[in-house]
């Protein structure tokens, strides 16, 4: 059995938009795309005074373990130029891990549901979009209400940001399933 995922991927460096479709595509290579949310334009995070992000979720599914596509994902960003200076700071693509099915982890490596999960409205509302039920297997409750109650100091979600090529690329993916 494949366990469903949800990954959230952002970049707020150079043609964002481009690298976007560039880490689905290469995603896509590696493992099934069951669903992508739209592309999300938002403030930067934690560190202010940079260019804003864009920020999309998808959910796949995977045969391997979590740190086999871990390991993928961080393939993925260094093809496409990810320079790990800054934590917080400037990236192509950034790939994060949000939830592993209901797998529970906390390693050095990886912290699965995702550390900052139900802090970030640009993971929550994305994820929401296309997995309106989902449930925090760490908290009773679904991540729409947890989404709900994020305060406004939090938000960083500006608007949604039409992309013909993201359009086009994840129309094309799910129609494959
Ligand atoms: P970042 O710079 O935010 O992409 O963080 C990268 C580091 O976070 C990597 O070295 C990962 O081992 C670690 N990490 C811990 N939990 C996760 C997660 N849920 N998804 C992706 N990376 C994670």
């Amino acid at each position: 059995m494949e366990d469903e995922i949800y990954i959230s991927l952002g970049g707020n460096v150079g043609e964002r938009e481009k690298f976007l479709c560039s880490a689905i595509k290469k995603i896509a290579d590696k493992m099934n795309v069951l669903a992508a949310s739209s592309l999300y334009e938002t403030e930067p995070w934690g560190l202010t005074g940079q260019p804003n992000f864009l920020n999309a979720v998808l959910r796949v599914s995977f045969g391997g373990k979590p740190e086999e596509i871990l390991k993928i994902f961080q393939e993925i960003e260094d093809e496409l130029g990810r320079e790990r200076k800054v934590v917080w700071g400037k990236r192509t693509i950034d790939i994060d891990i949000l939830l592993f099915g209901n797998l529970i982890i906390s390693t050095p490596a990886l912290t699965i549901p995702h550390r900052y999960l139900l802090m970030r409205d640009f993971f929550m509302v994305p994820l929401v979009e296309i997995a309106p039920d989902v449930e925090h297997p760490l908290f009773d409750g679904k991540i729409s209400d947890f989404e709900k109650k994020l305060p406004p100091q939090l938000r960083t979600i500006i608007n949604i940001k039409e992309d013909e090529t993201w359009r086009s690329i994840t129309t094309s993916l799910l129609k494959d399933q």
